[in-house]
């Protein structure tokens, strides 16, 4: 690989980077805006972010995107493109296609709780993950508002899983956006789910209420998309699902007593 493919490959990658960063951090930010009198019940914390936070998430996000394409880079350089990715000239089925996207969900989650609850140890929270918790009512910009080793431990699952999980180019595409808007929602600050969410078969995915609560009290909730690690490890809010119905407005008396708990 020459110097000019290895300053190609970075600019390629840091370049779909920001793109994926900028259109989904503004596109909701934009549906935020465009529904915010429909949304102003639907606030999760009674806080809202200031200018100077914006800001601040979205530098270290920029910073996030560098570090990102650097390892990305990297890692093309000293190991080829990964053989797991296939090419997307070859076809595959839509069953296949979704079942890549869905299996590489499941891993980073796994991934993504683990590291969690590695970063959150009390010797190296510091060094690694208070500039995400900077954050403590989070907005969409918060998605990539990493520290710089957050930002490459966040980067390195890619480099592994590709090494393992076979994947059509188009469905890690695909999944990258899926992730990139569940990030942004999910840091949205109001409940966008519907009322009914966890009344459904789809309540092991996290609506915006699960991560917002770890941003607000730290020690709960730390997966990404679902939330089996959080039952199976007993991290999950007691309150959570009462603070779900709340943002939602279906208070009850249920979710008042949930609520006085939450605060003991
Ligand atoms: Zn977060
Ligand atoms: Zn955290």
């Amino acid at each position: 690989m020459s110097i000019q493919n290895i300053i190609d490959t970075f600019i390629e990658i840091i370049t779909l980077d920001l793109i994926r960063y900028i259109w989904g951090t503004l596109s909701i930010s934009f549906l935020l805006i465009l529904l915010s009198k429909q949304l102003i019940k639907r606030k999760i914390q009674k806080n809202y972010p200031t200018k100077h936070q914006r800001k601040f998430e979205i530098l270290h996000s920029f910073n996030s995107t560098i570090v990102f394409s650097v390892l990305g880079t990297a890692f093309i350089f000293v190991y080829g493109t990964p053989a797991s990715v296939i090419a997307s000239e070859q076809s595959i089925s839509v069953y296949a296609f979704i079942l890549q996207v869905i299996a590489l969900a499941i891993t980073h989650d796994t991934y993504f709780y683990w590291t969690h609850r590695a970063i959150h140890h009390k010797k190296i929270y510091k060094y690694t993950h208070t500039v995400h918790h900077k954050s403590r009512t989070p907005t969409p910009f918060t998605s990539y508002s990493f520290s710089l080793p957050e930002a490459f431990i966040q980067a390195l699952f890619f480099t592994i899983a590709l090494q393992f999980v076979p994947m059509h180019v188009e469905a890690l595409i695909v999944y990258l956006n899926i992730l990139m808007v569940r990030n942004a929602v999910g840091h949205s600050g109001f409940e966008l789910y519907p009322n009914w969410w966890l009344n459904s078969p789809l309540k092991f995915i996290t609506p915006v209420t699960h991560h917002d609560i770890h941003h607000d009290r730290f020690k709960y909730n730390f997966g990404l998309h679902f939330n089996w690690w959080d039952k199976i490890c007993k991290t999950e809010a007691p309150y959570y699902e009462a603070r779900f119905y709340e943002a939602t407005n279906q208070y009850t008396i249920q979710t008042a007593a949930s609520n006085i708990t939450s605060k003991l």
